[in-house]
C-alpha cells in the first residue's frame, strides 16, 4: 500500500466511524418522531455541517473532505441504515457541489465551494418539471437574458431541500428552438431571491421529515456569471454527468436501507419462536435469509464498482446505472422479506421494518426512474458492443 493510499484508508476509516456513531447516537433516536410528523431534522443537519458531511467531495483546497467516491457511497449507506431523510439535506447538494467542481469558472469554485463545504450554502438540484421528469429535455423553464441578467419564469416540481435549501442548481432553457433540445438547456447557480417562490410541501409516503416542494420563478433575475462555466447550452450535458454520482448515492442509500431491514430480520428470526422453535430454524426463513444477504451484498458491490470508476476519473454511467437499478430492485424485495419475516409487527409502525419499505420505492424513482436506467445501460452496452 502506497503512502497516499494508507492516508486515504485512514481518512475514510475515520470519517466512517464517525458517521456510524453519529447514526447510532442521534440519528436514530431522532429518526421516528421527525419521520411520524413530518418534521425537519435541524439539529441533526446542524451535526452534519460540524462533520463536514456538506462537503465529502469537495476538493480540500476548497475546504472539503476531498474524499473519494466510495467512501462518498460509504457514508450514504451508513446514514440510510439508520434513517434514509438524513442523507437527503446532502443528497442533491453533492450533485451541485460536483459540477460546480467540475465545469465551474474559476471564480464560481472560488466562490461557492468553500461555503458549500461548510453547508453555509447548501441546497439542490431544481431539475424536474410538472410535465418534464424523465424526459428532462422537455423542460419548459426559461432563462431570457436581459443586460447583465437572466430571467427566470416557469415552475419545477419534486424538489429536494426546497424549504431549507437556500441555493440551487437550476436548469432552464436558454434557447426554446434548439436543435437537438438539449443544447438549448442551460444550468444556473443560484440563491433563493426575489421572484424564487417555494411552493407547497408535498406530503410523502417515505423519506419524510426531510421538504420535497414545488418551486416557481417569477421573474426570478440572476446575474449573468450564474451560468455553469460561463456558456450557455451546456446544461444538460453537465447535470447528466453529475448524476452519475446522483445515482452512485441512490444506490448506496438503497443498500443502506435494504442491509437496515436484513439486520432486524436476522435478529428478529432468532428471537421470534413458532412451533416451538425460533423462526430461524424454519428453512422457509433461511432461504429467505440466504436471498436478502446475497442481494444486498451484490447491490454493495455493483454500488463500490462504480464509485472505483468515478475514483479513476472515468465516465461511470453504466455502471451506475447497473448499481441503481440493482440496488433500488433489490432493496424494494428485501425490505418486503423483511416485513414478511417480521409477520404482523412488520406492519406495525413501532418497528422501523414498515419505515424501509416506505422509503424503498423512492430508490426505484428518484436519479431517473428505474426504466430509464435500463435505456441508459442498454444504450451504452450497445456502443461498447457496436458492430
Ligand atoms: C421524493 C422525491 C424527491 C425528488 N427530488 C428531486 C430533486 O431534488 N430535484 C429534481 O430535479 N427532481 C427530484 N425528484 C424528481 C424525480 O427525479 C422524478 O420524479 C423522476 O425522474 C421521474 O420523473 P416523473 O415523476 O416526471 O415521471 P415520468 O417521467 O412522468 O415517468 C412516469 C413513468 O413512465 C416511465 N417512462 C417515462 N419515459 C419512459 C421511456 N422513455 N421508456 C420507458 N418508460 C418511461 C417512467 O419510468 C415512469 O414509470 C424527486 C422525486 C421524488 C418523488
Amino acid at each position: 500500500m502506497t503512502l497516499d493510499q494508507q492516508a486515504r484508508e485512514e481518512a475514510r476509516s475515520q470519517i466512517v466511524s464517525a458517521v456510524r456513531d453519529f447514526v447510532q447516537r442521534d440519528v436514530i433516536p431522532t429518526a421516528v418522531r421527525c419521520e411520524n410528523d413530518d418534521i425537519y431534522p435541524g439539529e441533526l443537519v446542524e451535526q452534519m455541517k460540524d462533520m463536514g458531511l456538506f462537503g465529502i467531495t469537495i476538493p480540500e483546497e476548497y475546504g472539503g473532505l476531498g474524499l473519494d467516491f466510495t467512501t462518498f457511497a460509504i457514508i450514504f449507506e451508513e446514514l440510510s441504515k439508520g434513517w434514509m431523510s438524513i442523507s437527503g439535506p446532502i443528497g442533491t447538494h453533492h450533485i451541485m457541489a460536483e459540477v460546480v467542481a467540475k465545469y465551474g469558472t474559476d471564480e464560481q469554485k472560488q466562490h461557492w465551494l468553500p461555503r458549500m463545504a461548510t453547508g453555509d450554502r447548501r441546497g439542490g438540484l431544481a431539475l424536474t418539471e410538472p410535465d418534464a421528469g424523465s424526459d428532462v429535455q422537455a423542460m419548459e423553464t426559461t432563462a431570457v437574458k436581459d443586460g447583465e441578467e437572466y430571467v427566470l419564469n416557469g415552475s419545477k416540481m419534486f424538489i429536494t431541500n426546497a424549504e431549507n435549501g437556500n441555493t440551487f442548481l437550476i436548469l432552464a432553457k436558454t434557447d426554446r428552438n434548439a436543435e437537438p433540445r438539449h443544447k438549448g438547456i442551460t444550468a444556473f447557480l443560484a440563491e433563493k431571491g426575489p421572484g424564487f417562490k417555494v411552493g407547497r410541501h408535498l406530503d410523502k409516503l417515505g423519506y419524510r421529515g426531510l421538504d420535497t416542494c414545488e418551486i416557481t420563478f417569477q421573474d426570478f433575475r440572476v446575474p449573468a456569471d450564474s451560468i455553469i462555466g460561463g456558456e450557455e447550452g451546456k446544461g444538460f450535458i453537465q447535470i447528466m454527468d453529475g448524476l452519475e454520482s446522483g445515482r452512485i448515492n441512490v444506490a448506496a442509500r438503497a443498500v443502506g436501507v435494504a442491509t437496515a431491514a436484513l439486520e432486524a430480520s436476522l435478529k428478529y428470526a432468532q428471537q421470534r419462536k413458532t412451533f416451538g422453535k425460533p423462526i430461524a430454524q424454519h428453512q422457509a426463513i433461511q432461504l429467505m435469509l440466504a436471498d436478502m444477504a446475497t442481494k444486498v451484498q451484490a447491490s454493495r458491490l455493483l454500488v463500490h464498482d462504480a464509485a472505483a470508476k468515478k475514483d479513476r476519473g472515468e465516465r461511470c454511467d453504466l455502471e451506475a446505472g447497473m448499481a441503481k437499478l440493482f440496488a433500488s430492485e433489490a432493496c424494494g424485495q428485501v425490505t418486503l422479506d423483511a416485513m414478511r419475516i417480521h409477520g404482523g409487527y412488520g406492519y406495525i409502525k413501532e418497528y422501523p421494518l414498515e419505515r424501509y419499505y416506505r422509503d424503498a420505492p423512492l430508490m426505484i424513482i428518484g436519479e431517473g426512474t428505474n426504466e430509464i436506467q435500463k435505456l441508459v445501460i442498454a444504450r451504452n452496452l450497445l456502443k461498447r458492443y457496436a458492430i
